[in-house]
């Protein structure tokens, strides 16, 4: 009988060790740019074809290797970057840990060519299944190019486990532009099917790498901070309260320059943004930890995702500060005026959950609270006009705090949310003119340009169809470059390219969650969002009139198309009930 417990064989093994490091191609491309990072390149190129899944290709013009380093280079725990357990306490360099370049191989077909400057030619090895077929000298540039190619292709159910075309060249490119903004003065290429998707310039100062990366758009927005507390340095870009985002993806964070995960920092980054941005939404921001290397353990995680502070509260302490003094002009304000004291002086724009409902603050929580099972009933429709009846059963008494409606009817009194109503109008209106393909549109004389990036470019590209039918026509006219002709004629011009955007961002979350169906569903409701009247905004009487007379035509449902409510009814009854009349 053979025996029970057996040494693995080293493919095996290696295989195994190898699914720490390489997951998917991000991972490659992570691996490969930083090494070329670390061996002191001023240029690299990145070359991806089907979603990196057919092949990556990474060129750098770094320090290279001999002939005898390149088949060391592909030994487990071989590394040009620690000698001691101690080095590990004061690393400079991205790897040390000597598993990347054996990973890669053992589980993908792989070439590498490099040459050392003082060489004149260099030194190729192919590697299939982490075996090397063979090692010869050849002629290449001074630098390294590693070629992986069929990643998986001896791991079936790895490769199973790969994803969409596009959402592998999505990680791969997010996880690149993460490098990217760390190192400004390497000039970076992206190519994916032989389509450049990014080229970045060698970058005297970090801002134009930011905004080359980030966008123009949200760059205007950033503001440049520098904060010290001992030997905690924090700095980057943040933005301020004029933009926020739907998700987190808009926050870039490095550990003395490594990308890193850390929830301890988006914590305080999130706490920071509080009462200063709608809750739920997150702020875009470059942000640099830099600490003494004895202060943070960077080898607790297999690809380095992650790291442990010595002193974590401190970090905390140091992010909060840096961004809430950075925000502290506008946040002088007390909870509950806070929105209004915003929108004017900062120019606040509201994306997609526009209104004070999605932004509950501490005053209105313990408002509802106190009055539970109380007086405030949400209802299941608007009061309808009478069968035949002439006028609007709401008398309206007027509008508080620029952004509710207040009208007497014959149950009681009805508060209003006119944003929130104004949209479940506006969404009704767009469905029924989208289907009967009559969206009312504005041609521009001169094209409005949306810059967009790399991602979103992608994503309108596959569906400008559909957007065209409602009512955007949009022509590409550079690599990201877009000119919108015409579009919805309700959305307010300047709030154009944001609409676009979200709507991008909305259409990409929907396909990544495979919820397609609902993509159409989403377009309208970003567009009657950026249509319909905002919170604070002073209405006329007529406008009121006009609103409730419209909201009393249909019998709507009570709640806008995100859902929150659009009215609230106080009936007589309650009122009685509180004046203690009953
Ligand atoms: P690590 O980066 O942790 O040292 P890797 O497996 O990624 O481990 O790389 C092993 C070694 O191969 C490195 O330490 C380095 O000496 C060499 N190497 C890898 N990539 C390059 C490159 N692009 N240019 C020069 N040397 C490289
Ligand atoms: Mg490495």
């Amino acid at each position: 009988m053979p025996a029970k417990i057996q040494i693995l064989p080293d493919h095996v093994s290696q295989v195994i060790a190898a699914g720490e490091v390489v997951e998917r191609p991000a991972s490659v491309v992570k691996e490969l740019v930083e090494n070329s990072i670390d061996a002191g390149c001023s240029q690299v190129i990145v070359e991806l074809a089907g979603g990196g899944i057919q092949f990556i290709r990474v060129r750098d013009d770094g320090e290279g290797m001999t002939p005898d380093e390149v088949p060391l280079s592909l030994r487990r725990y071989a590394t040009s970057k620690i000698r001691e357990a101690e080095d590990l306490f004061a690393i400079h360099t991205f790897g040390f840990r000597g598993e990347a370049l054996p990973s890669i191989a053992s589980v993908s077909k792989m070439t590498l060519q490099t040459r050392v400057r003082q060489s004149i030619s260099g030194t190729k090895v192919v590697c299939v299944g982490g075996e090397i077929k063979s090692i010869s000298e050849t002629g290449c540039p001074v630098g390294t190019e590693v070629e992986v190619r069929d990643i998986f292709f001896n791991v079936p159910v790895k490769r199973k486990f790969l994803k969409s075309i596009r959402s592998e060249l999505h990680q791969a490119l997010n996880h690149f532009l993460k490098l990217t903004l760390a190192h400004p003065s390497v000039a970076f290429k992206f190519i994916h099917d032989g389509r450049t998707l990014h080229e970045l310039v060698k970058a005297e100062s970090p801002h134009v790498r930011v905004e080359a990366v980030l966008g123009k758009e949200i760059y205007d927005h950033l503001q440049l901070f520098t904060f010290e507390d001992g030997e905690i340095r924090i700095s980057g870009f943040a933005s301020l309260p004029s933009i926020s985002r739907k998700s987190a993806e808009g926050i870039y964070l490095y550990v003395n320059q490594r990308v890193v995960r850390d929830r301890m920092v988006y914590k305080a980054i999130t706490e920071a943004y509080r009462h200063v941005i709608p809750a739920g939404r997150f702020p875009a921001a470059v942000l640099h930890v830099v600490v003494p290397p004895y202060a943070v353990d960077v080898n607790v995680h297999p690809t380095k995702a992650e790291v442990k502070f010595r002193d974590p509260e401190r970090v905390f302490q140091a992010v909060y500060g840096a961004l809430h003094s950075l925000l502290e002009p506008a946040s002088f304000v007390g909870p509950s005026t806070r929105e209004e004291a915003f929108i004017p002086s900062m120019g606040f724009k509201e994306s997609s959950a526009p209104g004070p409902p999605s932004y509950r603050s501490p005053t209105q929580l313990s408002f509802q609270k106190g009055y539970e099972g109380g007086f405030l009933v949400a209802r299941d429709a608007f009061p309808v006009r009478e069968e035949g009846g002439e006028k609007s059963r709401v008398r309206i008494l007027g509008q508080i705090h620029g952004t509710y409606l207040l009208g007497e009817i014959e149950e009681g009194l009805i508060l209003i949310d006119q944003h929130a109503a104004h949209e479940r109008i506006v969404f009704e209106r767009y469905k029924r003119e989208y289907e009967a393909h009559s969206v009312p549109v504005v041609q521009f004389l001169i094209p409005v340009v949306l810059e967009l990036t790399a991602e979103e470019s992608l994503i309108l590209s596959s569906y400008l169809e559909e957007l065209h039918s409602m009512g955007f026509e949009i022509d590409q006219v550079g690599e990201r470059d877009y000119a919108l002709r015409s579009a919805p004629s309700l959305i307010p011009e300047k709030d154009l390219t944001e609409t676009v955007r979200e709507i991008l961002k909305d259409v990409a979350f929907l396909k990544k969650e495979g919820r397609e169906g609902e993509i159409l569903h989403s377009i309208l409701i970003s567009l009657s969002c950026h249509s319909a009247i905002r919170a604070n905004a002073i209405l006329r009487r007529e406008e009121i009139e006009e609103l409730i007379t419209t909201l009393s035509t249909y019998s709507f449902s009570a709640t806008c198309p995100h859902g929150r409510p659009i009215f609230f009814v106080l009936s007589t009854e309650d009122l009685a009930k509180q004046f203690k009349r009953k």
